[in-house]
């Protein structure tokens, strides 16, 4: 029986294990490897980090856990989650485990307007966050494939940092290509244009479904509600990462800085919890 079992490899899950490891509490890690940024290849606006890759990142909070002997990591998929505060099963390949808490960390995953040629640009000269990979492009040419009043946004966003912005609908586009240093986009209307990189719009999905077989409350954004100190609305459930979202802000916040607080807030609660309970 551990303390808590983190489910979830990436940021947020890596950051409560080591809180909770820290506080001598038993916890145990299971990492699938399949994060959201997996394609990634060097990430940005995480201070002292900046530019680093992923990979990178996870190798050196994985070296960073394996000196608490109280944390126990292990790759592995879970399949399904059962139990309630003070008793939760957690089955893996490897059999079953059990844990007086759970802190859900699995992360969301993105699906892409349907055009050719996009997906395999993901994270690299596609992105959908200006704040993540705008200042890549500074002073370039980028295309903003995005639907509706969303795109207005981002290009106000990106105005000061690139030299101009090609609006389009996904569907307007018929073919993403690499072409040089950059890509070139075959319209739909006929015509080719060429860019430095494209912000698009991806819809996020709960990469897992435990939170919603525990009856954890989700959000119509999409996310698992979460208290200001990481509680999901289920006892001796906590949230964090992506896949949370506190109701008071308007959306998931969606950055490494921003999953690795809220695994720590999650860590630090399930700890905190223990002793008040
Ligand atoms: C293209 C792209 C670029 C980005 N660039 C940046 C950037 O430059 N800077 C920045 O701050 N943010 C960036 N982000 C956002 C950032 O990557 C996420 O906010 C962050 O990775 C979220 O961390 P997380 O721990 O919540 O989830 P993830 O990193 O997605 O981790 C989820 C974890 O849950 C595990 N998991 C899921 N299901 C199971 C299961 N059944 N069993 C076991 N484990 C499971 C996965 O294996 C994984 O370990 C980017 C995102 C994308 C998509």
């Amino acid at each position: 029986m551990y303390d808590v079992i983190v489910i979830g490899g990436g940021p947020a899950g890596l950051q409560a294990a080591l809180t909770i490891g820290r506080m001598h509490r038993t916890v145990l890690l299971l990492d699938s490897g399949e994060y959201r940024n997996g394609t990634v290849e060097h990430a940005h606006n995480l201070l002292t980090n900046d530019g680093r890759s992923p990979a990178e990142l996870r190798r050196i909070a994985r070296d960073e856990l394996a000196a608490y002997d109280t944390v126990k990591v292990r790759g592995a998929s879970v399949t399904a989650v059962s139990g309630a505060l003070g008793d939760f099963s957690v089955t893996a390949a490897g059999g079953v485990e059990r844990a007086r808490r759970l802190v859900l960390a699995t992360g969301m995953r993105d699906e892409l307007p349907a055009v050719p040629g996009l997906a395999e640009q993901w994270g690299r000269r596609v992105a959908q966050c200006p704040f993540c990979h705008g200042h890549e492009f500074a002073r370039q040419r980028v295309a903003i494939l995005i639907e509706g009043e969303h795109s207005l946004m981002i290009e106000r966003m990106l105005r000061p940092v690139v030299a101009s912005a090609l609006i389009a609908a996904p569907a307007d586009v018929a073919r993403v290509e690499e072409a040089g240093e950059g890509l070139a986009l075959t319209l739909a209307g006929g015509g080719v244009e060429h860019v430095a990189g494209i912000f698009t719009a991806a819809t996020a999905r709960q990469r897992a479904p435990f939170a919603a077989q525990l009856g954890c409350a989700l959000l119509p954004s999409g996310g698992v509600e979460v208290d200001p100190l990481g509680r999901t609305t289920v006892p001796g459930v906590y949230a964090g990462g992506d896949m949370a979202h506190l109701a008071a802000v308007p959306g998931p916040m969606v950055s490494l800085a921003a999953a690795i607080a809220s695994g720590q807030l999650a860590g630090a609660s399930a700890v905190r919890d223990e002793i008040m309970a």
